[in-house]
Parts: C-alpha cells; structure tokens; sequence
C-alpha cells in the first residue's frame, strides 16, 4: 500500500492484504478492507448510473458513518471531485460552498438531530444558477453493479485536484482548498509515521469524517491495517465506553479533547480512563503546556500534539523519541520532505530561534485556492505557501507557534501575542479556557480583553485577581489585560471545536 498514488490504489492493495480485518468500527456495526473496496465498487456503480463522473463536483453534508466513509470511496473510485462540509453547516457555509465551488450533486442525510438537511439544501440549489441534484445518503446509498464501471483512475492521476476543503472560517470566510490525492496520502504517510502506528494499533475518529482529518486519519489505516472507531455523535462519557469496548490505543483529537478527558478522568483519578491507551495524539489548536503536563501527569499517557491547517493537514508532530520538553513547548517536527521557513514580512528568512511567519513548502501542501486571487496571494516566488501563523523554529527541528499575524494586539505601537497571555492564564486554577482579543482602542490603538470560561464551581475572577496573577507570572505590565469577560462557554466550531475568536471581537465590541 505504501506505494500508491491513488486513494483507490490504496484500498485495493490493503484490500488484497488483509480483506477480513476491520478498519472501521462504529457502535455494533463495523466494516473491513474488503468490504469498504466491494461496497465503495457497489456506490460508485450507482452514483455512475446517476451521471456522476471523472472530474464531476460531488458535495456531501454527511455525519460520520461507515456509509459516509463508503460513499467517499465511491467517489475516489470514480475519480469525481468531492467537497465535504461538516454537517453542522448552514444555509451560510453551504450555500457558499455549493456555489464556489459550481457542485453538480450534494449528497445530504435528510433529517439529522431534528434538522431537515434534505430542505435546507433543495433551498439553496433552487437559488443557484446551475442547480446541484441533490439526494439522500445516509442508510441507503446509490447501488449499482460494478461491471458498468469505466476502469479506476490513472495512478498517474494522483495529481489532479480531487478534494476540495473549507477552511475554518477563523480569520475570514472560508476558503475552498484544493487537494490532490498525493497531497492527502503525503499527510497521512506522515501522520502515520510521526506516531510510529502499528497494525496492532485501534485508533480512533472523534472529529467529523467531513473535516481534513477523515481521509488523512483513513490512509494511516489503509498504510497499516488497523482499524479505528468513528461516532456519529461524540460525547463524553459515553464515547469513553466505546473506546473501553474497542481497546483503542491511540486517541485523536485536538485541545478541546484532552480538556474534556482530563475532566473526565478528575471524577475518578486512581482508574486509567481509558486502560488500552497508548498515546493521545492531536493537533490543530493552540495547546497550553499547563494542558500537556496535566494530561501527562494525572491520565498517564504520552501526548503528542502537532501542526496542522486544511492546506496542510500534516505539518509537524511531536514524536515517541521527543523529550517532555519537546512535547510540552513545541508542535514537534516535519516529517521528511516538508521544508519550514520562517521568515520576516518581506519572506527573508530568519535564523534559528527569531520569531517570525511560518511558510511552508512539500509534497502534503495543497495545490491552491478555489479562488486564483487567493491562490496568488498564498504562495511566494519559491512556491512556499504563507501561512500567516507565527513561530520559531529550533536548530532541532522542532517548531513552537507562537500566535497568528491575525491575532497580534498592537497596543501603542508594542505587538503583543494572545497566545503568550492564554498560555500563562491556563496557569491559574480558575481558569478552564481563554481567549485573548484585542479591541480598539481611540488612545492606544488596541486594549488587551481576556475572555474566561471557568470551570463549574470555581470562584468568580475578577480583573484585579486575574492581572495580579499575570503579573506574578512575570508578564510585561504593558500586556496585562484591561478588561475581563466571563462567559460560560466559549463560542467553538462544531470540527475541531477551535475557539472563534471574530465572534468575541463582535460581541465585545471589535
Ligand atoms: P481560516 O483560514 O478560514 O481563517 P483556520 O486557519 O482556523 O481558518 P484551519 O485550517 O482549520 O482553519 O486551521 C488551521 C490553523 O489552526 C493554523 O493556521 C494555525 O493557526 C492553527 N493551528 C493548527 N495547529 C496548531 C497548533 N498545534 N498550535 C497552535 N495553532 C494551531
Ligand atoms: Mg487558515
């Protein structure tokens, strides 16, 4: 499998491996590497019967499910271009989506949790120029039979744009991000080889199939053989029970999770939450190195956390060999063929140590924009695409962000980094998760606001303990926040629950 070019290429050699071991598993149902080619050969004969071919914009709003999994597969096999929204999307997302990116078909799962997916997206297509067709695909999915199938793609085709990605929306409207077969199977070589996963390994999906991470999660199973869990719904505690029943070995997931099983495991701290854990393994948002130490001390697993951004969705990962030190103050490293620059605004690249932008350059960077203007922007004269995150890299390899160039206060001329001000409130026990924003300021420019969201019970904080203990924690007095918000949940999106900070700045004033 370790050769392929094609994600269909993939499952046919995984498939001729080991065609009675599973590789997906959700509650009761469960499905192999035989069964996923046969029944993604079965879908794509129906989706062929429906007109969809090579090159064809194929949208799906799906939850995560061994169908949705199947119909994917389907559409690899076909060679069709699928675009995959979080199911949590809306009218807004959608509409967008379906419209940039000129869908022909939008695959929905008609009522899901009580919301009428089949309507809102008939609505939207009736709205378009050229309408997409849209049907249903959630237990019942297009079937047809496979001697009517033109042959799989070219392996040589691994290079066309086959995938197209929103990204979160943190900064601005998402962006359609354009992958390529090669560019996905990059990332989950990667992946797979970062985390030194094993056949023997469980793993585990708690983001939604429709993000980055489904198909890059998928290859590391196709690459190995292992098998991982997938939940339509993701909720604690009951998605421990899962993980218990299946012996998973390596949990995924990003900050927001280490943050609930660590909650989880404070009810009962003299029983391994989940015994079978080998490692958590994560990424995709700021991780406070108060969070690392906690979770390593007090649920006894190794935590490795890396870098990661819909263009790119492997980009450095904490490895088995790194030191705590590592793992607690950096994203890890890259893997081999992935070139990290840091340079200043103009792209002149800075020595080891000096802060500055992040850009990036190999196999697992997207192809572009669905938008050229954006595309054009996005990449410097030596093809590294500019990510607009800010780090420093260490003559080691390994890379610490320290905040994005979106999210720099700038207070009377002096630059200030949320993420330096969240990672020492994470320090203070009151404290379950920040966010640091800048709001304008007539006199000086911006003023430092701290949102907290803090933990049931805790004492109420007030701006005078919360800058007391900043300042105690050695911070500049010109970066200790002016203003407090306390709020009972941060507002978070539905993937990789990332909080969203343009929401704070709206409500708060920015
Ligand atoms: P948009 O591009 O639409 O504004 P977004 O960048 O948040 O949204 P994603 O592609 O989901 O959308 O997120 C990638 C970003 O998440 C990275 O560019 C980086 O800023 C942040 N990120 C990813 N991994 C980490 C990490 N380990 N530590 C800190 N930030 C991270
Ligand atoms: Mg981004």
């Amino acid at each position: 499998p370790g050769a392929s070019r094609t994600f269909w290429e993939l499952v046919e050699a995984r498939a001729a491996l080991t065609p009675d071991r599973p590789v997906l598993l959700q509650g009761d149902r469960s499905l192999t590497f035989g069964e996923l080619r046969e029944r993604a050969e079965r879908t794509a004969a129906g989706l062929y019967g429906m007109g969809v071919r090579a090159g064809t914009v194929v949208a799906w709003q799906l939850p995560t499910r061994l169908e949705t999994a199947v119909l994917s597969f389907a559409l690899t096999r076909l060679g069709a271009v699928q675009t995959p929204l979080i199911p949590f999307y809306r009218d807004r997302e959608v509409r967008f989506a379906l419209r940039e990116s000129g869908a022909a078909f939008c695959a929905v799962p008609g009522v899901w949790r009580g919301f009428d997916h089949t309507a809102m997206a008939e609505r939207i297509a009736a709205e378009l120029p050229d309408p997409p067709h849209v049907f249903e695909a959630y237990d019942v999915l297009p079937d047809g039979d496979p001697a009517i199938l033109p042959p799989p793609p070219e392996p040589s085709l691994g290079e066309e744009v086959r995938w197209i990605y929103w990204t979160s929306g943190t900064t601005s409207d998402p962006k359609g991000v354009l992958h390529t077969d090669r560019s996905l199977i990059a990332a989950g070589s990667c992946l797979a080889h970062a985390l030194r996963l094993s056949p023997d390994d469980v793993g585990s999906m708690a983001f939604p199939y429709a993000h980055v991470a489904g198909p890059d999660y998928t290859v590391t199973l196709l690459l190995y053989g292992f098998p991982a869990v997938m939940f339509e719904h993701f909720a604690l505690p009951d998605a421990l029970a899962e993980y218990r029943r299946h012996g998973v070995t390596v949990a995924g997931g990003s900050t927001a999770f280490y943050a609930m099983f660590l909650a989880e495991q404070r009810k009962a701290p003299d029983r391994p939450l989940i015994p079978s854990l080998r490692l958590l393994a994560g990424g995709g948002a700021p991780k406070p190195p108060e969070l690392y130490h906690a979770v390593v001390r007090e649920m006894g697993v190794r935590l490795t956390h890396g870098y990661g951004m819909t263009e790119v969705p492997m980009i450095t990962m904490g490895r088995p060999d790194d030191t705590a030190e590592h793992l607690a103050l950096t994203e890890g490293r890259p893997p081999a063929g992935m070139e990290i620059r840091i340079t200043d605004e103009h792209g002149v690249p800075l020595p080891y140590g000096a802060e500055g932008e992040v850009r990036l350059r190999g196999e697992a960077v997207c192809r572009g924009y669905l938008d050229p203007e954006a595309t054009a922007a996005a990449f410097d004269a030596e093809g590294f695409l500019i990510t607009g995150d800010l780090g420093r890299l260490r003559e080691s390899g390994h890379l610490t962000l320290t905040g994005r160039l979106k999210d720099i206060i700038i207070r009377k001329g002096e630059n200030i980094s949320a993420k330096e001000i969240e990672d020492l409130l994470h320090t203070h026990p009151a404290v379950a998760d920040a966010a640091v924003i800048g709001l304008p300021d007539p006199e000086r420019g911006e003023r430092v606001c701290a949102v907290i969201e803090q933990p049931p019970g805790a004492p109420v904080l007030t701006l005078e303990a919360v800058a007391a203990h900043l300042r105690a924690a050695g911070l500049s007095v010109h970066k200790v926040p002016e203003r407090l918000e306390l709020l009972d949940a941060l507002p978070r999106n539905e993937t990789l629950r990332k909080v969203l900070k343009y929401r704070l700045r709206e409500r708060f004033g920015g």
